[in-house]
C-alpha cells in the first residue's frame, strides 16, 4: 500500500512549464505575466451529487480540472495553475493512476501547471483551485463579469446547451440517444470542453459572461441580476438539439439543463458581426438568442416562434431547492 507521499509523487507531481516552485514545499511560487491580473477560483466535485461513484476515473479526472478552467473562460482569462486537492476512500492505485491521467491531460491540453494540492483519505471528492490571468489596462482588468450586461445587448450563447443533461437522462434510462446522438452527449457530460479561447476572444467584445453549469436560463438570471437588467429570449433561435424524439425533455435539457460549460454572454449589436466570425475562428457555434431588455427585475421572457410567452418551469439545477 503507497503513503500518501508515494501517491503524490507518483501521481500528482509533473514538470512545470511556468513556475517557480511548483509541488513539493509547503507552499508554490508563481509570478504573474507583466502587466497581468490574477484571477482565482474553486470548484469542488462531490460523488453521489456531481459524478457517480462508479464514474470512469479518467473522464472525471479531466472533468474535474475542466469544470473549473470553465469558471476562469467566463472571466475572459488565460488560465495557468492549479493546486488539487483529493479526499480519496482508499489507495486504488489504478483508479489514481486513470483519474490522474485525465486531469494532467486537461491541464496539457491547455497548458496549465499543476502546483500542489492536498490529499487525504475521506470519502471521495475533489476540489481544485484554479489561478489564470487577464491583462490590466489603465488600472482596470479587462475580465468579463456578470455585471456588465447593458440594455439592447444582445445575448449569445456556445456550442448546444443541453447535450451533458441529454446524455445524463440517457445513462438514467429516462431517454433513448441514438447515434451519433449519444456519443455526442455523452462526451459532453464526461468530457466537456471549457470555452477558454472564446472567453479570451470575447475581452473587450461583452459586456457580461457567464459559464452554464446550472442551466441556461438560471444562469443567464445571474448576469440579469448582477446587471440589474432583463432579458428576452427567442425559442426558435436556440441552437437545435441533437435529438427530438422527445421533444418535451430535449427542451427541459435545453433550457435548463447543467453540466455543460458553454458560455451565455451579452454584446451590443454593433459587434454582432466580429462575434459571428469568431464561430468560424474558434470553429464553435455561437447563436444569438435574444436581447437584453430595460427593467431592474432579472425577469427572463421566453417567447415562440409566434411571439407568445412560453411559460418557465425551471430556471436549472440548484444544490439546496
Ligand atoms: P503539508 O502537510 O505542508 O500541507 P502535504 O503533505 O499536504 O504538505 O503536501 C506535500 C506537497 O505535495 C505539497 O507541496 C502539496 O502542494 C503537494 N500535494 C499534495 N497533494 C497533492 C495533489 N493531490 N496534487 C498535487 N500536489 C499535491
Ligand atoms: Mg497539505
Amino acid at each position: 500500500m503507497p503513503s500518501e507521499f508515494e501517491l503524490i509523487a507518483r501521481y500528482f507531481t509533473r514538470p512545470t512549464a511556468h513556475t517557480l516552485l511548483g509541488a513539493g514545499d509547503d507552499g508554490a511560487i508563481v509570478c504573474p505575466s507583466p502587466g497581468m491580473a490574477l484571477v482565482t477560483s474553486t470548484d469542488m466535485l462531490v460523488a453521489g451529487t456531481h459524478f457517480m461513484p462508479g464514474a470512469d476515473p479518467e473522464a472525471l479526472g479531466w472533468k474535474t480540472l475542466a469544470v473549473n478552467l470553465s469558471d476562469l473562460a467566463a472571466m475572459g482569462a488565460q488560465p495557468r495553475w492549479a493546486l488539487l486537492a483529493a479526499s480519496l476512500p482508499e489507495a486504488d492505485e489504478s483508479w489514481i493512476a486513470a483519474f490522474a491521467s485525465g486531469f494532467f491531460a486537461c491541464a496539457a491540453a491547455f497548458n496549465v501547471d499543476v502546483i500542489g494540492g492536498d490529499t487525504t483519505r475521506g470519502p471521495l471528492n475533489f476540489c481544485v483551485n484554479i489561478i489564470g490571468e487577464v491583462p490590466v489596462v489603465d488600472d482596470r482588468s479587462q475580465a468579463l463579469l456578470r455585471s456588465g450586461a447593458q440594455p439592447g445587448d444582445e445575448i449569445w450563447v456556445s456550442g448546444a446547451p443541453g447535450r451533458a443533461a441529454l446524455g445524463l437522462a440517457h445513462l438514467q434510462g429516462r431517454i433513448q440517444l441514438n447515434e451519433p446522438a449519444r456519443s455526442d452527449c455523452l462526451a459532453a457530460l464526461h468530457r466537456p470542453q471549457p470555452r477558454v479561447a472564446l472567453g479570451i476572444a470575447l475581452r473587450g467584445l461583452a459586456n457580461a459572461a457567464i459559464d452554464i453549469s446550472d442551466g441556461l436560463l438560471a444562469d443567464l438570471g445571474h448576469i440579469l441580476e448582477r446587471s440589474k437588467v432583463c432579458a428576452t429570449l427567442q425559442l426558435e433561435r436556440m441552437p437545435g438539439m441533437a435529438d427530438n424524439a422527445n421533444a418535451a425533455l430535449a427542451q427541459d435539457c435545453l433550457l435548463a439543463g447543467g453540466d455543460d460549460y458553454e458560455l451565455v454572454f451579452t454584446a451590443p449589436a454593433s459587434r454582432h458581426a466580429t462575434i459571428a466570425a469568431f464561430a468560424d475562428s474558434l470553429n464553435l457555434a455561437l447563436t444569438c438568442i435574444g436581447h437584453i431588455a430595460e427593467g431592474a427585475s432579472g425577469e427572463l421572457v421566453l417567447l415562440d416562434a409566434e411571439g407568445k410567452a412560453v411559460p418557465i418551469n425551471r430556471r436549472g439545477f440548484d444544490h439546496f431547492a
